[in-house]
């Protein structure tokens, strides 16, 4: 059987300029097999080893959906959220993510614990689509009313084990019941 190609897992124009522009000639296993679902609006567990592309497995379907997604004018609120363990994690899959939407018109930011919370205020009141975050930050700054959560309408949990195993699972469970059904 043939290795399927990007646009024929359903991957359109710009995204596919995006990855066209970072060198990826073929989707790996775990981006062929999770790209058609996620696009449907399927729910998915992926589990494949660190370096198989990942990021790229569930960022560009995601992408994909918030640029067709028609979405209210007015202020630009996150519609995509992922949560990661690690401030590490989370500035790596941001610095992905910006690649990815470079041809787009949509914008990221990531926030993590242990650093001046000022700069990320004004980042967030400035208007963002996809919002990286460490579950801690985040809810420092949901509940001081600086992250309004009430346009998420897609939600990634990156080494969700690794964040379970870090006992961040009641974090999760109240960043998850602030956010729209
Ligand atoms: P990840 O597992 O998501 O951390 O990705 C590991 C590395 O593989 C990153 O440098 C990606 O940019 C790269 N990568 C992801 N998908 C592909 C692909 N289909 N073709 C070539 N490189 C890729």
């Amino acid at each position: 059987m043939s290795t399927p190609d990007f646009a024929s897992l359903g991957i359109s124009a710009p995204v596919l300029k995006a990855v066209q522009h970072l060198g990826y000639e073929q989707p790996s296993p775990i981006q062929a097999q999770s790209i058609p679902i996620l696009l449907e609006g399927g729910n998915l567990l992926g589990t494949a080893q660190t370096g198989t592309g990942k990021t790229a497995a569930f960022a560009l379907p995601m992408i994909q959906m918030l640029t067709e997604e028609q979405v209210a004018t007015g202020r630009v609120r996150p519609r995509l959220l992922i949560l990661a363990p690690t401030r590490e994690l989370a500035v790596q899959v941001e610095k992905a993510m910006s690649g990815f939407v470079s041809t787009t018109h949509l914008r990221s930011l990531v926030v993590y614990g242990g650093v001046d919370m000022r700069k990320q205020i004004r980042a967030l009141k400035n208007g963002i689509d996809i919002l990286v975050a460490t579950p801690g930050r985040l809810l420092d700054l949901a509940g001081h009313g600086y992250a309004d959560l009430g346009g998420v309408t897609k939600v990634i949990l990156d080494e969700a084990d690794r964040m379970l195993d870090m006992g961040f699972v009641g974090d999760i469970r109240h960043i998850m019941s602030g956010l729209p059904q």
